[in-house]
């Protein structure tokens, strides 16, 4: 029983810095994106959205415990797929130059992400989990926390995977600067492409995820805008995969969706 005390004890600890640092993070995260919803906004809101309440709830949640659930997963996954990679490959991908690594890890990523966000449209039992992301009418950034925890950790798993199994992490030293620097970005890019802001990108929006192209992945007032956009970074895998859809110079009229008008 005092073992069992003790545990916890030492997980609050830990739980306890980490909570302070994401208020903070939420806090700055809030400042600056509250002032630029309020320049630029696609639809001006007189008040609160419904539902921002329930995603800061979701915002300590999946800050808390997402890594956790994410590290026991993967770890899993590769001790069930380690004899897949052929011996040497590891040797061979670590003599790469640093940055070829870095942008395989995004690319072949981001196919990963894609395949396991596309599943999460189209497979009934992911949809259930991914649903709970689709289900603002209302778009802003704080919508880029609402996500069912074992969602967030099966599509960070699932895009995880082409890195670790062909050693591209590795080795970490090398690469521990670049990857803060790129989580950082990529984690900041997720409330952009979120917001409520009017900013259309020019040609920019065929290399990287826009708002534009995010908010059309959560429209739900056509049949042709429904279950596409899947891609976090990349949009041209939409292309490429037959998902694309992207209306010059306009947002959607509508969001949100429910598992009967998006299943497939
Ligand atoms: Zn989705
Ligand atoms: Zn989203």
């Amino acid at each position: 029983m005092s073992g069992l005390l003790q545990s916890w004890t030492t997980l609050l600890h830990s739980l306890a810095p980490k909570a302070l640092g994401l208020t903070v993070w939420l806090a700055a995260l809030g400042l600056t994106f509250g002032a630029l919803e309020r320049w630029r906004p696609i639809r001006r809101r007189q008040q609160a959205r419904r539902g921002w309440a329930q995603d800061i709830a979701y915002f300590y949640l999946g800050g808390l415990l997402q890594p956790f659930f994410t590290v026991l997963a993967t770890v899993a996954v590769i001790g069930c797929t380690a004899g897949l990679v052929p011996v040497g490959a590891g040797a061979w991908v670590a003599g790469l130059p640093l940055a070829l690594r870095v942008v395989a890890m995004l690319v072949l990523g981001d196919v990963a992400f894609y395949w396991a966000h596309r599943w999460a449209h189209e497979c009934e039992a992911l949809w259930r989990l991914h649903a709970t992301h689709h289900s603002p009418t209302e778009m802003d950034w704080l919508v880029n926390t609402r996500a069912h925890l074992l969602d967030l950790v099966f599509a960070r798993v699932v895009s995880s995977l082409p890195a670790l199994a062909l050693g591209l992490h590795q080795p970490a030293a090398d690469l521990q600067a670049v990857t803060a620097i790129v989580l950082t970005m990529t984690t900041v890019w997720a409330f952009v492409i979120h917001a409520n802001v009017d900013w259309r990108m020019g040609w920019l929006e065929q290399l990287i995820v826009t708002p534009a192209f995010h908010h059309w992945h959560h429209a739900n007032d056509t049949e042709a805008a429904r279950n596409k956009n899947y891609a976090a970074l990349f949009p041209w895998l939409d292309r490429l995969f037959g998902t694309y859809h992207m209306p010059k110079d306009r947002f959607p009229s509508s969001y949100g969706a429910n598992a009967a008008s998006i299943a497939t």
